[in-house]
Protein backbone atom coordinates (compact mmCIF):
# COMPACT_ATOMS: atom_id res chain seq x y z
CA UNK A 1 0.00 0.00 0.00
CA UNK A 2 1.35 3.39 -0.82
CA UNK A 3 2.18 5.75 1.75
CA UNK A 4 0.90 8.61 -0.25
CA UNK A 5 0.01 9.66 -3.62
CA UNK A 6 2.42 10.53 -6.27
CA UNK A 7 0.28 12.45 -8.07
CA UNK A 8 0.47 14.88 -4.51
CA UNK A 9 4.14 14.96 -4.36
CA UNK A 10 5.43 18.31 -4.57
CA UNK A 11 8.59 19.24 -6.49
CA UNK A 12 11.85 21.10 -5.27
CA UNK A 13 14.38 20.98 -8.08
CA UNK A 14 17.70 22.03 -7.43
CA UNK A 15 17.30 24.19 -10.46
CA UNK A 16 14.34 26.66 -8.58
CA UNK A 17 16.44 26.88 -5.53
CA UNK A 18 19.88 27.50 -7.60
CA UNK A 19 17.97 30.05 -10.21
CA UNK A 20 16.49 31.71 -7.79
CA UNK A 21 20.20 32.54 -5.64
CA UNK A 22 22.35 32.37 -8.56
CA UNK A 23 20.54 35.09 -10.21
CA UNK A 24 20.31 37.75 -7.30
CA UNK A 25 21.71 39.99 -5.01
CA UNK A 26 21.07 40.33 -0.65
CA UNK A 27 21.16 44.10 0.13
CA UNK A 28 20.53 46.20 3.09
CA UNK A 29 17.87 48.65 2.64
CA UNK A 30 18.16 51.83 2.14
CA UNK A 31 18.79 54.33 5.69
CA UNK A 32 16.70 57.13 5.61
CA UNK A 33 19.24 59.92 6.43
CA UNK A 34 22.09 57.62 6.37
CA UNK A 35 24.48 60.52 4.60
CA UNK A 36 23.42 63.16 7.36
CA UNK A 37 24.69 60.91 10.06
CA UNK A 38 27.22 58.48 9.47
CA UNK A 39 27.73 56.50 11.93
CA UNK A 40 31.30 56.21 13.96
CA UNK A 41 33.46 54.14 12.10
CA UNK A 42 33.83 51.32 14.94
CA UNK A 43 30.12 51.12 14.09
CA UNK A 44 30.08 51.20 10.81
CA UNK A 45 33.06 48.54 10.98
CA UNK A 46 30.83 46.39 13.45
CA UNK A 47 28.15 46.74 11.34
CA UNK A 48 30.16 45.91 7.69
CA UNK A 49 30.82 42.90 9.61
CA UNK A 50 27.74 41.46 10.84
CA UNK A 51 25.87 42.82 7.23
CA UNK A 52 24.69 39.33 5.53
CA UNK A 53 27.10 38.96 1.55
CA UNK A 54 25.35 38.36 -1.00
CA UNK A 55 25.44 34.72 -2.38
CA UNK A 56 27.68 34.94 -4.93
CA UNK A 57 28.31 31.22 -6.29
CA UNK A 58 26.15 28.20 -5.40
CA UNK A 59 27.62 24.56 -4.82
CA UNK A 60 24.99 22.17 -5.69
CA UNK A 61 25.71 18.12 -4.45
CA UNK A 62 23.60 15.32 -5.02
CA UNK A 63 24.28 12.19 -3.42
CA UNK A 64 22.94 9.47 -6.04
CA UNK A 65 20.38 7.32 -3.96
CA UNK A 66 20.84 9.22 -0.91
CA UNK A 67 17.76 7.75 1.25
CA UNK A 68 18.00 10.36 4.26
CA UNK A 69 17.06 7.23 6.72
CA UNK A 70 21.15 6.84 6.44
CA UNK A 71 21.70 10.63 7.71
CA UNK A 72 19.33 9.86 10.62
CA UNK A 73 20.57 6.51 11.13
CA UNK A 74 24.11 7.64 10.92
CA UNK A 75 23.71 10.88 12.87
CA UNK A 76 25.86 13.59 13.71
CA UNK A 77 29.06 11.47 14.46
CA UNK A 78 28.47 8.81 11.25
CA UNK A 79 27.96 11.74 8.85
CA UNK A 80 28.96 15.31 10.29
CA UNK A 81 29.70 17.43 7.20
CA UNK A 82 26.02 16.80 5.89
CA UNK A 83 24.72 17.15 9.78
CA UNK A 84 26.54 20.54 9.97
CA UNK A 85 24.37 21.93 6.91
CA UNK A 86 21.34 20.52 8.46
CA UNK A 87 22.06 22.09 11.63
CA UNK A 88 23.12 25.36 9.96
CA UNK A 89 21.29 25.41 7.09
CA UNK A 90 17.17 24.85 6.04
CA UNK A 91 16.74 21.09 5.40
CA UNK A 92 13.61 19.00 4.59
CA UNK A 93 14.27 14.82 4.72
CA UNK A 94 10.83 14.86 2.93
CA UNK A 95 11.54 16.86 -0.07
CA UNK A 96 10.34 14.43 -3.18
CA UNK A 97 11.76 13.19 -6.04
CA UNK A 98 9.87 14.09 -9.76
CA UNK A 99 7.15 11.82 -9.80
CA UNK A 100 6.76 9.98 -12.67
CA UNK A 101 10.66 7.80 -12.29
CA UNK A 102 12.89 7.75 -9.52
CA UNK A 103 15.90 7.00 -12.01
CA UNK A 104 19.24 9.01 -12.29
CA UNK A 105 19.28 10.71 -15.26
CA UNK A 106 15.94 11.77 -15.62
CA UNK A 107 15.71 13.13 -12.03
CA UNK A 108 18.87 14.63 -12.33
CA UNK A 109 17.48 16.52 -15.57
CA UNK A 110 14.72 17.37 -13.30
CA UNK A 111 16.66 18.80 -11.13
CA UNK A 112 18.76 20.85 -13.34
CA UNK A 113 15.59 22.33 -15.58
CA UNK A 114 12.92 22.55 -13.03
CA UNK A 115 10.74 20.49 -14.88
CA UNK A 116 8.62 17.02 -14.56
CA UNK A 117 10.01 14.22 -16.43
CA UNK A 118 6.82 13.01 -18.89
CA UNK A 119 6.20 15.26 -21.92
CA UNK A 120 2.66 15.14 -21.21
CA UNK A 121 3.17 16.83 -18.46
CA UNK A 122 5.17 19.67 -19.98
CA UNK A 123 8.29 17.43 -19.34
CA UNK A 124 11.51 17.33 -20.01
CA UNK A 125 11.25 13.85 -21.88
CA UNK A 126 13.99 12.38 -20.39
CA UNK A 127 12.83 8.69 -19.46
CA UNK A 128 16.35 6.74 -20.27
CA UNK A 129 18.80 6.07 -17.79
CA UNK A 130 21.94 4.73 -19.59
CA UNK A 131 24.80 6.15 -21.77
CA UNK A 132 22.52 6.42 -25.16
CA UNK A 133 23.46 9.47 -27.45
CA UNK A 134 20.40 9.42 -28.82
CA UNK A 135 18.23 11.61 -28.62
CA UNK A 136 21.55 13.58 -27.97
CA UNK A 137 19.58 15.96 -25.76
CA UNK A 138 17.06 17.38 -23.65
CA UNK A 139 15.71 19.41 -26.26
CA UNK A 140 15.31 16.63 -28.95
CA UNK A 141 14.05 13.97 -26.09
CA UNK A 142 11.18 17.04 -25.18
CA UNK A 143 10.69 17.93 -28.90
CA UNK A 144 11.21 21.55 -27.96
CA UNK A 145 13.70 23.77 -26.47
CA UNK A 146 14.00 23.52 -22.53
CA UNK A 147 16.61 25.92 -20.26
CA UNK A 148 18.12 24.77 -17.45
CA UNK A 149 19.98 26.31 -14.58
CA UNK A 150 22.95 26.35 -16.56
CA UNK A 151 21.33 28.44 -19.45
CA UNK A 152 19.81 30.64 -16.72
CA UNK A 153 23.66 30.96 -14.85
CA UNK A 154 25.21 31.55 -18.65
CA UNK A 155 22.53 34.28 -19.44
CA UNK A 156 23.43 36.07 -16.36
CA UNK A 157 26.94 36.21 -17.81
CA UNK A 158 28.12 33.98 -15.12
CA UNK A 159 30.18 30.54 -15.27
CA UNK A 160 29.53 27.24 -14.53
CA UNK A 161 30.81 23.69 -13.75
CA UNK A 162 29.43 19.79 -14.13
CA UNK A 163 30.86 17.20 -11.93
CA UNK A 164 30.02 13.72 -12.28
CA UNK A 165 31.12 10.66 -11.80
CA UNK A 166 28.22 9.29 -14.06
CA UNK A 167 29.15 9.04 -18.16
CA UNK A 168 25.20 9.75 -18.57
CA UNK A 169 25.22 13.51 -17.17
CA UNK A 170 27.24 14.21 -20.55
CA UNK A 171 23.60 14.86 -21.46
CA UNK A 172 23.75 17.97 -20.14
CA UNK A 173 27.14 19.12 -21.25
CA UNK A 174 25.47 18.15 -24.85
CA UNK A 175 22.42 19.63 -24.52
CA UNK A 176 23.46 22.96 -23.26
CA UNK A 177 27.02 23.59 -24.37
CA UNK A 178 27.40 27.00 -23.63
CA UNK A 179 26.41 27.20 -20.68
CA UNK A 180 28.17 24.35 -18.85
CA UNK A 181 32.16 25.34 -19.20
CA UNK A 182 33.64 22.99 -17.36
CA UNK A 183 32.82 18.88 -17.62
CA UNK A 184 34.72 16.71 -15.53
CA UNK A 185 33.93 12.86 -15.56
CA UNK A 186 35.23 10.65 -13.18
CA UNK A 187 34.09 7.40 -11.61
CA UNK A 188 35.66 7.65 -8.49
CA UNK A 189 34.14 9.92 -5.77
CA UNK A 190 37.01 10.83 -4.11
CA UNK A 191 38.89 11.95 -6.75
CA UNK A 192 35.81 13.93 -8.31
CA UNK A 193 35.62 15.46 -5.00
CA UNK A 194 38.94 16.67 -5.03
CA UNK A 195 38.85 18.05 -8.49
CA UNK A 196 36.13 19.87 -7.96
CA UNK A 197 37.34 21.37 -4.53
CA UNK A 198 40.41 22.86 -6.67
CA UNK A 199 38.31 23.84 -9.63
CA UNK A 200 36.01 25.78 -6.97
CA UNK A 201 39.11 27.54 -5.38
CA UNK A 202 40.56 28.26 -8.49
CA UNK A 203 37.53 29.54 -10.62
CA UNK A 204 34.95 31.84 -10.19
CA UNK A 205 31.64 29.79 -10.89
CA UNK A 206 28.34 30.92 -10.25
CA UNK A 207 27.50 27.40 -10.32
CA UNK A 208 29.15 23.95 -9.46
CA UNK A 209 27.14 20.95 -9.65
CA UNK A 210 28.73 18.34 -8.11
CA UNK A 211 27.07 14.21 -8.63
CA UNK A 212 28.62 11.65 -6.14
CA UNK A 213 27.63 8.09 -7.50
CA UNK A 214 28.95 5.82 -4.41
CA UNK A 215 25.98 5.21 -2.51
CA UNK A 216 24.07 4.50 -5.52
CA UNK A 217 26.74 1.67 -6.17
CA UNK A 218 26.95 0.27 -3.21
CA UNK A 219 23.36 0.13 -2.84
CA UNK A 220 23.22 -1.90 -5.85
CA UNK A 221 25.63 -4.11 -4.71
CA UNK A 222 24.86 -4.66 -0.76
CA UNK A 223 21.44 -3.19 -0.82
CA UNK A 224 20.12 -0.01 0.34
CA UNK A 225 20.54 1.39 3.51
CA UNK A 226 22.52 -1.67 4.43
CA UNK A 227 25.77 -1.60 6.50
CA UNK A 228 27.76 -1.44 3.37
CA UNK A 229 25.98 0.99 1.84
CA UNK A 230 25.68 2.89 5.26
CA UNK A 231 29.48 3.21 5.66
CA UNK A 232 29.33 4.69 2.01
CA UNK A 233 27.37 7.09 2.82
CA UNK A 234 29.66 8.17 5.68
CA UNK A 235 32.67 8.26 3.07
CA UNK A 236 31.09 10.87 0.92
CA UNK A 237 30.08 12.81 4.02
CA UNK A 238 33.79 13.00 4.47
CA UNK A 239 33.97 14.29 0.46
CA UNK A 240 30.82 16.81 1.39
CA UNK A 241 33.34 18.01 4.22
CA UNK A 242 36.17 18.39 1.63
CA UNK A 243 33.78 21.10 0.03
CA UNK A 244 32.41 22.40 2.96
CA UNK A 245 36.07 23.13 4.46
CA UNK A 246 37.25 25.21 1.44
CA UNK A 247 33.85 27.05 0.95
CA UNK A 248 34.33 27.59 4.51
CA UNK A 249 38.37 28.39 4.82
CA UNK A 250 38.70 29.94 0.95
CA UNK A 251 38.15 33.62 1.25
CA UNK A 252 37.25 33.76 -2.63
CA UNK A 253 34.46 31.18 -1.76
CA UNK A 254 32.94 33.83 0.66
CA UNK A 255 29.15 34.19 -0.41
CA UNK A 256 28.94 30.56 -1.60
CA UNK A 257 25.82 28.70 -0.92
CA UNK A 258 25.44 24.89 -0.71
CA UNK A 259 22.24 23.03 -1.93
CA UNK A 260 22.60 19.07 -1.06
CA UNK A 261 20.01 16.73 -2.70
CA UNK A 262 19.44 13.60 -4.26
CA UNK A 263 17.98 11.85 -7.16
CA UNK A 264 15.76 9.20 -5.50
CA UNK A 265 16.30 6.65 -2.01
CA UNK A 266 16.29 3.28 -2.28
CA UNK A 267 15.56 0.22 0.03
CA UNK A 268 16.97 -3.04 -0.24
CA UNK A 269 17.73 -4.43 -3.75
CA UNK A 270 16.50 -1.13 -5.49
CA UNK A 271 14.67 2.19 -6.00
CA UNK A 272 12.77 2.17 -9.55
CA UNK A 273 9.67 1.91 -8.01
CA UNK A 274 8.16 5.32 -7.99
CA UNK A 275 5.36 4.60 -5.96
CA UNK A 276 7.44 3.55 -3.00
CA UNK A 277 7.95 6.28 -0.45
CA UNK A 278 11.48 4.60 0.48
CA UNK A 279 12.43 5.57 -3.61
CA UNK A 280 11.00 8.71 -3.71
CA UNK A 281 11.35 10.95 -0.66
CA UNK A 282 15.24 12.64 -0.77
CA UNK A 283 16.86 14.82 1.97
CA UNK A 284 16.95 18.45 0.37
CA UNK A 285 19.35 21.00 2.19
CA UNK A 286 20.55 24.42 1.98
CA UNK A 287 23.20 26.45 3.85
CA UNK A 288 24.32 29.82 3.48
CA UNK A 289 24.96 32.92 5.08
CA UNK A 290 22.63 34.60 7.25
CA UNK A 291 20.34 37.44 5.89
CA UNK A 292 20.78 40.15 8.86
CA UNK A 293 17.05 41.02 9.90
CA UNK A 294 15.78 43.77 8.12
CA UNK A 295 17.70 43.21 4.79
CA UNK A 296 15.65 42.80 1.81
CA UNK A 297 16.52 40.54 -1.29
CA UNK A 298 16.01 41.94 -5.03
CA UNK A 299 16.91 40.57 -8.59
CA UNK A 300 19.68 41.87 -10.58
CA UNK A 301 18.71 44.87 -12.04
CA UNK A 302 17.03 44.17 -15.51
CA UNK A 303 16.14 40.68 -14.11
CA UNK A 304 12.83 39.55 -13.19
CA UNK A 305 11.85 36.11 -11.10
CA UNK A 306 11.48 33.32 -12.90
CA UNK A 307 8.38 31.23 -13.67
CA UNK A 308 10.08 28.05 -11.84
CA UNK A 309 11.82 30.85 -9.13
CA UNK A 310 8.55 32.74 -8.09
CA UNK A 311 7.03 28.94 -7.97
CA UNK A 312 9.88 28.67 -5.26
CA UNK A 313 8.01 31.14 -2.75
CA UNK A 314 5.79 28.10 -1.71
CA UNK A 315 8.89 26.04 -0.66
CA UNK A 316 9.98 26.39 3.21
CA UNK A 317 12.39 28.89 3.53
CA UNK A 318 12.66 30.19 0.32
CA UNK A 319 11.39 32.53 -1.82
CA UNK A 320 12.39 34.41 -5.68
CA UNK A 321 15.56 35.45 -5.44
CA UNK A 322 16.09 35.10 -1.98
CA UNK A 323 19.29 34.23 -0.30
CA UNK A 324 19.51 30.87 1.64
CA UNK A 325 19.49 31.90 5.43
CA UNK A 326 21.96 29.89 7.86
CA UNK A 327 24.42 31.07 10.43
CA UNK A 328 27.94 30.07 8.79
ZN1 LIG B 1 20.71 3.29 -9.11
Amino acid sequence: MKSSSPARRALLPVAVTVAALAACTSTAPPTAGAEAAAPPPAVAAAAAAAAPQPVARVLAISIDGLNPDALTQLGRAGAPAIWHLVDQGVHTFEARTAVELTDTLPNHTTMVTGRAIARDRNGHGVTWNDDRTDPATVQAAAGEDVGSVFTEVSDAGRSSALFTTKEKLRLFDRSWPDGVDEVTVLGQDDALATAARDDLVAHHRAFTFVHLGGADVSGHLHGFMSPAYLDTVSRLDGLVGRLERAVRRQPQLAGTAIVLTADHGGRGESHRDPAQRVNYRVPFVVWGRRSAPGTSTTCRAGRTPTRAARRSATAPGLSPCATATSPT
